[in-house]
């Protein structure tokens, strides 16, 4: 550790990949705190699916005894179109039902009890970095706050990263997906159903709520501050679908848009980026949660080793090149995703020709690894050495 620094490692963010990189640090052998903005954990509905490669970094991390087995559902998809995931080459294929509020209560309990300190209510301003540490400060802390290595994982709009001036390259939205949860509605179910004028996707769950998502071809993305109305929501799902839903309650609403990007850096110096601070991607297949987490991963035992002495700077460089690289096919592949999910008729003989391909067990085999997280697996086998 840098002889000036107070701490070794304060990571900014108690979201997922936050959590789970204290964790990780912890279990290195290195001191962590975490600082985080709100005073108690989210409770709004955000990701609901952990893939295969985030179950094996759970088990190895020893958290899925805390856990339990959650639900499976063996079928995914691939930009809409019907993926079997069975087949994978993991103790732990599928999809595993798990909500994010959940996987946030479990990793804040684990990781405290491996000795992260968590503090909350403290929203970092700002960030400086001097030769021999790094220095945070903002609301509720009583004076700036040191240490040798400071990790951003505040999330797509982070303060750490443009702080640090790490540039966050990419491509504007252009299409977005309308999104409710609904009481006093009954509607068929439908998954990634494509119409005429769009796409819709209905879900009714056992607590009675309905979750809406439509999408309206042709239809670009407006400039959004906040979450869509109803009526929108509504107008949008009787456009494609021809159903009324306009009588119903909505209790949470969203849009979610196709605006990508990632850090050009997941390193500079003394300051690291893990989860959405370091990427920002439309949650396709569930993968923006599960690339944040095996971000932290990869980096909890290098900076560990770095920040205890016992490794070299340039495993530090090591994770920015292995997760960049990572992200960079990630985010190219989901961009293919959305393309045949959002894509107007234009897209039907690239949907036909890619189920077709589909039938093959080496394209069902390699997209099935995508969607699993598995399909870096040099990456994932360095990771474990
Ligand atoms: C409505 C919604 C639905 C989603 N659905 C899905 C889905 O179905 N599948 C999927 O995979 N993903 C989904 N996502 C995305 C998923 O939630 C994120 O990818 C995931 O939360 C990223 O984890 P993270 O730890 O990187 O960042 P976050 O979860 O964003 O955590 C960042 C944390 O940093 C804190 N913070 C921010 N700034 C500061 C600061 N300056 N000082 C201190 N603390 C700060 C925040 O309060 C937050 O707790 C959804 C997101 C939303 C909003």
């Amino acid at each position: 550790m840098a002889a000036d620094a107070a701490r070794q490692v304060v990571v900014v963010g108690a979201g997922p990949a936050g959590l789970l990189l204290a964790g990780a640090l912890r279990i290195g052998g290195a001191e962590v705190t975490v600082l985080e903005r709100r005073t108690e954990r989210a409770t709004e509905t955000r990701a609901t699916t952990l893939n295969a490669r985030t179950m094996e970094i759970f088990d190895e991390l020893g958290l899925l005894d805390l856990l339990g087995v959650p639900p499976n559902e063996p079928m995914g998809h691939f930009g809409g179109i019907p993926l079997d995931l069975s087949g994978v080459d993991s103790r732990y294929p599928g999809q595993w039902k798990v909500p994010q509020t959940r996987v946030e209560e479990l990793l804040e309990k684990w990781a405290v009890e491996q000795g992260a300190q968590v503090r909350r209510g403290v929203g970092v301003r700002s960030v400086r970095v001097r030769s021999k540490f790094a220095e945070v400060d903002g609301e509720g802390l009583d004076e700036p706050m040191r240490a040798a290595y400071l990790v951003g994982c505040d999330g797509q709009d982070s303060t750490v990263r443009s702080e640090a001036g790490i540039a966050f390259p990419g491509t504007p939205a252009t299409h977005e997906l309308l999104a409710a949860d609904v009481a006093g509605i009954d509607i068929p179910n439908r998954r990634f159903e494509r119409f005429p004028a769009g796409l819709a996707v209905a879900s009714r769950r056992p607590d009675g709520l309905t979750r809406v998502m439509v999408h309206r071809h042709g239809h670009l993305a407006p400039r959004r501050i906040g979450a869509p109305s109803f009526s929108e929501v509504a107008a949008a799902w009787r456009t494609v679908t021809g159903e009324g839903i306009g009588h119903g309650e909505p209790v949470w609403l969203h849009a979610f848009d196709n605006a990508a990007r990632q850090a050009e850096r997941f390193r500079r110096g003394r300051i690291l980026l893990a989860g959405d601070a370091a990427h920002r991607q439309m949650p396709v297949g569930g993968l923006p949660i599960n690339l944040g987490i095996q971000d932290a991963h990869a980096l909890g035992a290098a900076l560990a080793a770095v920040a205890t002495g016992r490794g070299p700077e340039s495993l530090l460089d090591a994770y920015h090149d292995r997760r960049h690289a990572a992200v960079r096919k990630a985010l190219s592949t989901m961009r293919v995703q959305e393309q045949l999910l959002l894509g107007g008729p234009e897209q039907d003989p690239h949907r036909t020709l890619i189920a077709g391909l589909m039938a093959h067990r080496s394209v069902r085999h390699e997209l099935a690894a995508f969607v699993s997280g598995l399909d870096s697996q040099e990456e994932n086998d360095a990771e474990e050495n």
